[in-house]
Protein backbone atom coordinates (compact mmCIF):
# COMPACT_ATOMS: atom_id res chain seq x y z
CA UNK A 1 0.00 0.00 0.00
CA UNK A 2 1.22 3.50 -0.74
CA UNK A 3 -0.58 6.74 -0.15
CA UNK A 4 0.47 10.42 -1.76
CA UNK A 5 -0.45 13.73 -1.53
CA UNK A 6 -1.19 16.50 -3.84
CA UNK A 7 -1.93 19.88 -3.94
CA UNK A 8 -2.33 22.91 -6.23
CA UNK A 9 -3.64 26.46 -6.59
CA UNK A 10 -5.17 28.36 -9.49
CA UNK A 11 -5.50 32.41 -9.54
CA UNK A 12 -9.33 33.48 -11.41
CA UNK A 13 -9.68 35.43 -13.92
CA UNK A 14 -12.71 36.71 -15.30
CA UNK A 15 -13.87 35.70 -19.00
CA UNK A 16 -11.89 31.99 -18.39
CA UNK A 17 -13.63 28.47 -18.73
CA UNK A 18 -14.08 27.11 -15.28
CA UNK A 19 -13.22 23.28 -15.40
CA UNK A 20 -12.97 21.01 -12.28
CA UNK A 21 -13.05 17.44 -12.52
CA UNK A 22 -13.25 17.29 -16.05
CA UNK A 23 -16.64 19.32 -15.99
CA UNK A 24 -17.22 23.16 -17.21
CA UNK A 25 -18.77 25.10 -14.53
CA UNK A 26 -21.00 28.79 -15.50
CA UNK A 27 -19.24 30.79 -13.48
CA UNK A 28 -17.94 34.82 -14.74
CA UNK A 29 -14.67 33.79 -13.70
CA UNK A 30 -12.27 30.19 -14.38
CA UNK A 31 -8.57 29.73 -13.62
CA UNK A 32 -5.73 30.68 -15.21
CA UNK A 33 -3.17 28.09 -16.36
CA UNK A 34 -1.38 26.54 -19.08
CA UNK A 35 -3.65 23.79 -19.42
CA UNK A 36 -7.60 24.03 -18.96
CA UNK A 37 -6.20 24.90 -15.68
CA UNK A 38 -8.76 22.00 -14.15
CA UNK A 39 -7.13 22.49 -10.17
CA UNK A 40 -9.02 19.26 -9.01
CA UNK A 41 -7.25 17.23 -11.57
CA UNK A 42 -4.00 18.47 -11.16
CA UNK A 43 -3.75 17.92 -7.34
CA UNK A 44 -5.11 13.97 -8.39
CA UNK A 45 -2.40 13.64 -10.69
CA UNK A 46 0.47 14.75 -7.90
CA UNK A 47 -1.57 12.51 -5.43
CA UNK A 48 -1.44 9.16 -7.75
CA UNK A 49 2.43 10.10 -8.89
CA UNK A 50 3.63 10.71 -5.13
CA UNK A 51 2.20 7.45 -4.30
CA UNK A 52 3.84 5.61 -6.89
CA UNK A 53 7.21 7.02 -5.99
CA UNK A 54 7.58 9.60 -8.92
CA UNK A 55 8.50 13.21 -9.47
CA UNK A 56 5.18 16.09 -9.79
CA UNK A 57 3.40 16.59 -12.89
CA UNK A 58 5.42 20.11 -14.03
CA UNK A 59 7.94 16.98 -14.65
CA UNK A 60 5.86 15.08 -16.50
CA UNK A 61 3.64 17.80 -18.58
CA UNK A 62 6.17 20.88 -18.63
CA UNK A 63 4.04 24.37 -19.00
CA UNK A 64 7.03 25.29 -21.38
CA UNK A 65 5.55 22.67 -23.82
CA UNK A 66 3.16 23.64 -26.32
CA UNK A 67 1.75 20.09 -26.62
CA UNK A 68 -0.15 21.04 -23.38
CA UNK A 69 -1.71 24.47 -24.23
CA UNK A 70 -5.12 24.68 -23.40
CA UNK A 71 -5.27 20.58 -23.18
CA UNK A 72 -8.09 18.73 -20.57
CA UNK A 73 -6.27 17.98 -18.15
CA UNK A 74 -8.39 14.72 -17.54
CA UNK A 75 -5.79 13.85 -20.84
CA UNK A 76 -3.07 14.35 -18.61
CA UNK A 77 -4.92 12.68 -15.71
CA UNK A 78 -5.06 9.11 -18.56
CA UNK A 79 -1.88 9.33 -18.88
CA UNK A 80 -0.72 9.91 -15.68
CA UNK A 81 -2.78 6.36 -14.44
CA UNK A 82 -0.43 4.36 -17.52
CA UNK A 83 2.31 5.85 -15.63
CA UNK A 84 1.20 3.98 -12.70
CA UNK A 85 0.37 1.46 -14.12
CA UNK A 86 3.12 0.41 -16.13
CA UNK A 87 4.76 0.36 -13.08
CA UNK A 88 2.23 -1.94 -11.37
CA UNK A 89 0.57 0.12 -9.09
CA UNK A 90 -3.65 0.10 -9.20
CA UNK A 91 -5.28 2.13 -7.31
CA UNK A 92 -7.49 1.60 -4.27
CA UNK A 93 -8.94 5.54 -3.52
CA UNK A 94 -9.19 8.74 -3.99
CA UNK A 95 -9.92 11.60 -2.01
CA UNK A 96 -10.08 15.73 -2.43
CA UNK A 97 -11.50 18.56 -1.08
CA UNK A 98 -11.90 21.38 -2.72
CA UNK A 99 -10.77 24.88 -1.04
CA UNK A 100 -12.90 27.59 -2.47
CA UNK A 101 -15.68 30.52 -1.46
CA UNK A 102 -17.59 30.65 -5.05
CA UNK A 103 -19.28 29.35 -6.62
CA UNK A 104 -21.00 26.27 -4.92
CA UNK A 105 -19.61 23.48 -6.83
CA UNK A 106 -21.92 20.69 -4.79
CA UNK A 107 -24.48 20.51 -7.87
CA UNK A 108 -21.25 19.54 -10.09
CA UNK A 109 -19.82 16.64 -7.98
CA UNK A 110 -22.15 13.80 -9.64
CA UNK A 111 -20.34 14.82 -12.83
CA UNK A 112 -17.40 15.31 -12.24
CA UNK A 113 -17.18 11.92 -10.17
CA UNK A 114 -18.53 10.36 -13.21
CA UNK A 115 -15.33 12.43 -15.30
CA UNK A 116 -12.84 11.05 -12.95
CA UNK A 117 -14.43 7.71 -12.62
CA UNK A 118 -14.37 7.24 -16.71
CA UNK A 119 -11.01 8.61 -17.47
CA UNK A 120 -9.70 6.37 -14.41
CA UNK A 121 -11.82 3.27 -15.14
CA UNK A 122 -12.63 3.51 -11.57
CA UNK A 123 -15.59 2.99 -9.54
CA UNK A 124 -16.80 6.26 -8.38
CA UNK A 125 -17.43 4.76 -5.03
CA UNK A 126 -13.85 4.90 -4.53
CA UNK A 127 -13.34 8.60 -5.52
CA UNK A 128 -14.27 10.98 -3.00
CA UNK A 129 -15.01 14.61 -3.98
CA UNK A 130 -15.38 17.42 -1.08
CA UNK A 131 -16.28 21.26 -1.00
CA UNK A 132 -15.34 23.62 2.13
CA UNK A 133 -15.09 27.47 2.12
CA UNK A 134 -12.72 29.46 4.32
CA UNK A 135 -15.04 31.27 6.01
CA UNK A 136 -14.14 34.32 3.77
CA UNK A 137 -10.73 34.10 4.96
CA UNK A 138 -7.60 33.85 2.94
CA UNK A 139 -6.82 33.97 -0.60
CA UNK A 140 -9.65 31.62 -0.98
CA UNK A 141 -11.76 33.59 1.11
CA UNK A 142 -11.22 36.94 -0.95
CA UNK A 143 -12.30 34.55 -3.95
CA UNK A 144 -8.91 35.08 -5.71
CA UNK A 145 -8.30 31.36 -6.70
CA UNK A 146 -8.93 27.59 -5.58
CA UNK A 147 -6.94 25.50 -4.30
CA UNK A 148 -7.38 21.55 -3.75
CA UNK A 149 -5.63 19.00 -1.32
CA UNK A 150 -5.70 14.93 -2.95
CA UNK A 151 -4.85 11.72 -1.87
CA UNK A 152 -4.52 8.70 -3.22
CA UNK A 153 -3.97 5.14 -2.26
CA UNK A 154 -2.30 2.43 -4.50
CA UNK A 155 -1.82 -1.06 -4.64
MG1 LIG B 1 -1.98 23.13 -11.69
Amino acid sequence: MRAGIGFDVHLFKTGRRLVLGGVEIEYHKGLIGHSDADVLAHAIMDALLGAAGLRDIGVYFPDSDIRYKNISSLLLLKEVKKIINDRGFEIINIDSMLILEKPKVSPYIPAMLKKLSDTLELDPGRIGIKATTTEGLGFCGREEGIAVQSIALLE
